[in-house]
Order: C-alpha cells, then structure tokens, then sequence
C-alpha cells in the first residue's frame, strides 16, 4: 500500500549519517525522501555539536594565542569580548553549512520533509509536520535519528542555571564560575571554550582520569595545563545534589577528592548522550532496540528486518559524525546493490581541547587486555623543532606496533593539531603499514606531522639519541 508519498529510500533523520545517505542514494539513482523534525538539515553536528563547538574553540585558541604571546614579547591586553557579535559569527558558520546542505539535496532531488517520524509499518512512516501529518511509504529505509543529551535523574533542570552542551553552545552569557558535570569529550572542549572566555571552571568526573577511553599517558599533558588554568578538577567524584537557591547553584559532593559544598552561576551537564532508538516507533514494527535505546544492525547496518538500515549515532558508539558518515555512504550503496560492508580497521576519536587529544587502532590499555605482544614508541615534541618554535612542546606521539610483524597497531597524539596529524596514522593502520614504512617516508621539515615519522624511526633503531 502507498501512503501519499512514495520513495524508493526514505531516509529519517538529516544528520551527518543521514544527509550522507540521502544524498549517497540519490547519486545511485534513488528516488529519495529525506524526513527532518527540525527546519534545518544537518543534525547534531551542524546545528548544535561538531561545528558550532569548533567554531567557538577558534576563538578560544585566538584568545590564549594571544595571552601566550606575551612570552615571545607580544602583548595584546585584556581581549573585548562582544558576546552579539560572537554569536552572531557562529550562527553564520553554521548558517553557511545548512544553506549548503538545502541546495545539494535540492539539486539532487532529495525531498526534504519537515515533520517528526514515527513507523506505522514496515512500509510506512508517518510524519507530523507543521501543516498536518502525511504518510511516507518505502520500499527501502535507513534510520538515522541520531541521540540526544543524556541526563542524570534528580537534578533541577526546570532551573535554567543548568544548561547541556546546546545551552552552552548557544553562549548567552559568560557566567563567572561555572560547573562541568562530566570530563569527557563534549565537557572538555566546552570548558577549552568558557576558560578563554574568561569564565573560572571546575570540571567533576566519576572515573579515575579526564576521557576515560583514551590512555592515560595521552591526557597527562592536558591535565597538567588545564590544572593550572581551571579552579578545579574533581576525579573520581560525584556529584550527589544540586539545590537551586537565589545565590546560585548550590552543589554537594561525594568521594574521596570530594570538596565541600560549593556555590556555581551555572552548571554544565555533560555526562554522555543516548540514542534516539526508543523514540521512532521502531518497535511498533519489531525492529530491534536494545535497552539504552540503540538499533541493532549487521556489518551491512541492515536491522533485523532487512530492508531497513540504521546508520550513526542510533546504532552505537563511538558516537561521532565520521562514523555516520561513512555508514551512510554504505547503507545507501548496499540499497542499490553495490557488495559492501562496513570494514573500517579503525573509527579515530579526537577532542579538540587545548590541547588536542587523538587516537586511532588499538589503545595501550586494550592491547594489554587483550594479551597482545605489542610496542610502544613515544616522541616527546620537546624534541621536535616546530614544536618548540610554537611554544608547544608539551605534546607527545606515542605509536603502538606489533612486535612481530612491526605493523602499525594504534596511535595516539596529543598536543597542538592532534586531530589533524592523526589521520595519517590511520591511513598507515588502513594500509597495513609497519614501521618500516612509515620510516621510509620523507615527511616535511619542520613539521609536527614528523613526529609520526620521529617515533617511527625510534621503533625501527634508527634514532636512538634524541639530540
Ligand atoms: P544526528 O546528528 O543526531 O541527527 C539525527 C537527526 O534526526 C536530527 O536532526 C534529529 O532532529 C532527527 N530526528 C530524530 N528523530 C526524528 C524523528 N522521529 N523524525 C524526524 N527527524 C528526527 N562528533 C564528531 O565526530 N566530531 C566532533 O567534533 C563532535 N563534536 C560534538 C560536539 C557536541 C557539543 C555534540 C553534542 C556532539 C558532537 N559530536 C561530534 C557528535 C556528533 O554530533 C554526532 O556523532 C553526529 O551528529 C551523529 O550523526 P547522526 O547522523 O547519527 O545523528
């Protein structure tokens, strides 16, 4: 049976995962709809996570830059912050992004439906949109509802004091001392941000370490910075109450680094995001949903009933755009009948703190769980000449091999650009490199992107003296 639309793929969800399909199956020839709740396309990630963040951690690296800068003689004085005109640039990033996502799905002729998705069968999703619900039918789906912040029950969130990573991103003020409930990822780099901005910082995590799935070797260096810049941070702390008062936010704590009661302006909450799986009526028609709300799918992110795919964050961690990314681009090749599957050797993670964080492959902690006869090599960037000309050596890479094979197992880099000199190491893990090979290999000079190859050339015997 048709609904009053009928399209070969209906995609449900404009993220990154999701744009990617719609667009991906339109090139293979689909008839494509593709069905967002909100107005603009792009998702998370665009409208309230990847590139507004990055947009705002810019500023925060113009405004330490030039704090820094006094060492080498360059004095700026106290940054004027106009708050309009900062908000107004983000918007404007993401603004131009959103802008362009509409005219590539226009000049593929994606349909674009505004409206909330619910399934009603297994051929059939019903859309409530601004001007009345319609009825999608597919022959094919690819779900890519993505997750929304996740929240620890009890707290006062009626209290507009306490904010998520979206209150925080929409930076309406500056408060003078703010709480970060959470020291992952999205914490981090919000506190990279508010510090610059001149906002005093505490940061509480449950864990031992800041970013709990990287090694702790990788975060030693942004620990030590950021400890000296922010008022506090609290491991292996909970946070046990939130009272609103008029004051501020009054916070009690719990365990063994616990402080005493503290009062905030504002409260970040940053403790993990969950998966929109519960939330689309997958159930109605029986696909599998686990019980925190994700999708199950196979190495062709088909569901358990196979003409609908799951594709992002609604399938599992790690939660990030790239790994949307590229799921989508398969599941759309895989509905039009290309012999795929999902076979990335590795997903890189990265924090854009100050500074960066990146790993890829195989971490210490994992190889050692798994019994697995590995190597560690580390540069320390103190050796590196770019580094110091950037008054930044405080980074180090650390490349995990095989001791056998010498193959490249996983890597991790932090330090100024972490983010963007990973990539590299994955393209080694990606190609089966080994130590030799990345030896070989005439890297710039003087570039921080050598201390791939500097690390290299240690496992391999060829530098052994570092000066
Ligand atoms: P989403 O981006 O979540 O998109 C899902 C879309 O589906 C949304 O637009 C939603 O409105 C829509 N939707 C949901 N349900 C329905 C429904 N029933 N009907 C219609 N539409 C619906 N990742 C990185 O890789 N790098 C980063 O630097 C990074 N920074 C981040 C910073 C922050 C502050 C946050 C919050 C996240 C960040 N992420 C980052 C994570 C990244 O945003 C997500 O991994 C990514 O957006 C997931 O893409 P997705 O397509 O799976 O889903």
């Amino acid at each position: 049976p048709h609904g009053d639309i009928h399209a070969e793929v209906v995609v449900l969800g404009a993220g990154p995962g999701g744009y990617t399909a719609a667009f991906r199956a339109a090139d293979l020839g689909k008839k494509v709809i593709l069905i967002e709740r909100y107005p603009s396309l792009g998702g998370v990630c665009l409208n309230v996570g990847c590139i507004p963040s990055k947009a705002l951690l810019h500023v925060a690296k113009v405004i330490t830059e030039a704090k820094d800068a006094e060492h080498q003689g360059i004095v700026f004085g106290k940054p004027k912050i106009t708050l309009d005109k900062l908000r107004a640039w983000k918007e404007s990033v993401i603004g131009k992004l959103t802008k362009g996502l509409k005219a590539l799905a226009k000049k593929r002729k994606v349909e674009v439906i505004q409206g909330t998705g619910q399934f009603s069968t297994n051929h059939m999703i019903q859309v409530e949109t601004p001007t009345g619900t319609k009825t999608v039918s597919f022959d094919y789906c690819i779900i890519a509802a993505g997750s929304s912040v996740a929240r620890i029950p009890g707290f006062p969130y009626d209290d507009p004091r306490i904010i998520d990573s979206t209150g925080a991103l929409k930076l309406e003020e500056i408060p003078k001392r703010m709480l970060i409930i959470g020291g992952g990822i999205i914490g981090l780099e919000m506190a990279t941000v508010y510090d610059a901005l001149g906002c005093k910082i505490s940061v509480v995590e449950l864990m031992e370490q800041l970013i709990p799935g990287a090694d702790a070797d990788l975060i030693q260096p942004l620990y030590k910075r950021i400890k000296k810049r922010y008022e506090a941070i609290y491991l292996k702390t909970k946070v046990t109450a939130i009272e609103a008062k008029k004051t501020g936010l009054k916070v009690t704590f719990s365990g063994e680094n616990a402080p005493e009661p503290q009062t905030y302006d504002r409260i970040l909450m940053a403790v993990g995001r969950r998966p929109n799986g519960h939330d689309i009526g997958a159930e109605n028609i029986g696909i599998h949903v686990n019980e925190r709300g994700y999708i199950q799918v196979d190495q062709q992110l088909r569901t358990n009933i196979p003409h609908i795919f799951g594709i992002g964050d609604i399938v599992g961690e790690p939660m990030l755009a790239h790994k949307a990314t590229h799921e989508g681009k398969l599941a759309a090749e895989i509905i039009a009948g290309h012999k795929v599957v999902f076979d990335a050797r590795t997903i890189p993670s990265v924090a854009y703190t100050d500074p960066e964080i990146a790993w890829m492959g195989l971490t210490e902690n994992a190889a050692k769980q798994q019994g697995i006869d590995y190597e560690k090599v580390t540069f320390p960037w103190a050796a590196s000449g770019r580094a110091i000309a950037m008054a930044r050596e405080e980074g180090m890479t650390h490349l995990l091999l095989d001791k056998n094979t010498r193959h490249i197992l996983g890597a991790s880099i932090v330090g100024v650009n972490a983010g963007e000199l990973i990539s590299e190491t994955v393209l080694a893990l990606e190609m089966g490199a080994d130590m030799e090979d990345i030896s070989l290999t005439i890297h710039p000079h003087p570039t921080l992107s050598e201390t791939i190859l500097f690390a290299a050339e240690i496992a391999e015997g060829s530098i052994t003296d570092l000066y």
